[in-house]
């Protein structure tokens, strides 16, 4: 009983002192969140991503992390950075490309309000790496948790559903405890705890092109067909259960008087539960044409939920006794968005989201953080993973 309420204080003294150093450091990571913003970085535009990516490579090189560059083709390239050399890895995760143009500065410029930092990319999740940082340099910094190694994987298509990243993303996590993703957090700071799992699909009809009045009947419309199977899908939605189905964009068609070859629409789905994902996923499967003439072609699949299992629970427990600690209250969230901890938690590794920056707006013109709640935000997450490595 002694030796264990000797074991909480030392702990708390720790975390005290974490608190401490990235109090000290502060500067330097709103500095970092500056130096990202101003590297616009959209997910399409691979030589925008990668000069930001570049900057973040050098602020892991000024913290002598071992950094390792994932390239691709398609898109931007990834970063692997790792510190320390316990037995016991860690894997922080997050996303440096964004949804904003580049040129959007100009729109939402990078500025401080009193203890607010505006910008592009703030909260969604510039404000989140640094805080990775941060933290990462106050657990091995501090130099009193020789069990702990630290990876960090910051990737660059996360906004478009990580194709490119998905498959490092495993494989890190695979090798670690625990992954902490430090995307914005929920109200108020909270860490998520469920998020829904999401499905991007893409149809394809090809009709059967002709006159609309001289020869009508000789044609088959690509776009009457994709009309009727737009009707059914919206039959799948179960907004009651959390199902939601939203055809976002169509496509078809040339002109009034052509009976339309081509037609397509891109169609996002969420969901609560795997059991609903693969439900949906069988439907997608499983459209047939209305009009034998048409042909439909389906891309497309799900990021699975983040489900609020045991190991999510457990992790959100280790969270918040770590935040009371620093006289914190610590909430749990959930929502309707996606994000690569939905991947690794489906994966069966240990995964808690939501860790990142303090603010609000993400997607939004208002986007912001709190420089004020990042030394503790780093803090939390230093001892989270300390509690981690030494468990
Ligand atoms: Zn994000």
């Amino acid at each position: 009983m002694q030796g264990e309420r000797t074991g909480q204080a030392v702990m708390h003294d720790r975390i005290r002192e974490y608190e401490a150093f990235c109090e000290r450091h502060s500067d330097w990571a709103v500095t970092m969140v500056e130096g990202l913003v101003t590297r616009e970085s959209p997910t399409t535009d691979k030589a925008a991503v990668d000069r930001c990516g570049a900057a973040l490579a050098g602020y892991l090189n000024d913290i002598e992390a071992d950094v390792t560059l994932l390239p691709q083709d398609s898109a931007g390239d990834h970063l692997l950075a790792e510190l320390g050399d316990g037995p016991n890895q860690v894997l922080l995760l997050g996303h440096f490309d964004t949804v904003w143009p580049v040129g959007q500065l100009k729109r939402m410029p990078l500025q401080q309000k009193g203890h607010r930092l505006f910008g592009p990319g703030t909260f969604d999740m510039k404000g989140g790496i640094a805080i990775g940082m941060l933290a990462a340099r106050a657990v091995l910094e501090v130099g009193m948790t020789p069990a702990a190694r630290v990876a960090m994987l910051w990737t660059s298509d996360e906004e478009t559903g990580s194709a490119t990243s998905q498959q490092a993303i495993l494989q890190h996590g695979e090798r670690s405890k625990a992954v902490l993703v430090l995307e914005p957090s929920g109200p108020g700071g909270a860490v998520k705890t469920s998020r829904k799992g999401c499905g991007q699909f893409e149809l394809t009809v090809t009709g059967v092109s002709a006159h609309a009045g001289i020869e009508p009947d000789r044609g088959a419309s690509a776009v009457h067909e994709l009309a009727r199977q737009i009707v059914f899908l919206e039959s799948l939605q179960d907004v009651e259960s959390g199902v939601t189905i939203n055809v976002g964009r169509v496509d078809g068609g040339t002109r009034p008087n052509v009976v339309a070859e081509k037609a397509q629409a891109m169609v996002d789905v969420r969901v609560r539960t795997v059991a609903d994902a693969n439900r949906i996923e069988r439907a997608f499967a499983g459209l047939t044409t209305e009009d034998p003439r048409t042909q439909l072609q389906v891309n497309g699949g799900f990021r699975p939920p983040l489900e609020r299992n045991a190991a999510v629970r457990r992790l959100y427990e280790v969270a918040k006794q770590v935040a009371s600690d620093l006289g914190r209250d610590l909430s749990e969230f959930s929502t309707g968005g996606g994000s690569d901890g939905n991947l690794t938690s489906a994966r069966g590794i240990p995964t808690l989201d939501g860790l990142g920056a303090v603010g609000e707006g993400a997607h939004a013109l208002h986007e912001q953080i709190d420089i004020l709640a990042l030394p503790w935000r780093a803090a939390m997450l230093a001892g989270l993973i300390t509690r981690l490595v030494e468990d």
